[in-house]
């Protein structure tokens, strides 16, 4: 679980989106809404898609080394 606020749908998320963007002040409000399988739930973001897939690759790329320790222990 993460301590992002959880959204049933979808169309939830977007609609606070939609709210944000027009009535906050902040320089970093959610851009968009991704689904979250930890929490079973979608959550909003800042981050762009670029960015996004770029952690994406990033934890990718760290998986692989500790898969291959593990696999040197046997
Ligand atoms: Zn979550």
């Amino acid at each position: 679980m993460c301590d992002k606020r959880p959204f049933d749908t979808r169309q939830a998320a977007s609609e606070v989106i939609y709210y944000l963007k027009r009535s906050s002040s902040r320089d970093k409000i959610p851009r968009r809404t991704y689904f979250c399988r930890y929490c079973s739930a979608w959550h909003l973001t800042s981050e762009t898609k670029g960015e996004y897939r770029a952690r994406r690759k990033w934890q990718k790329g760290r998986d692989k080394p500790s898969r291959t320790m593990r696999d040197r222990r046997k």
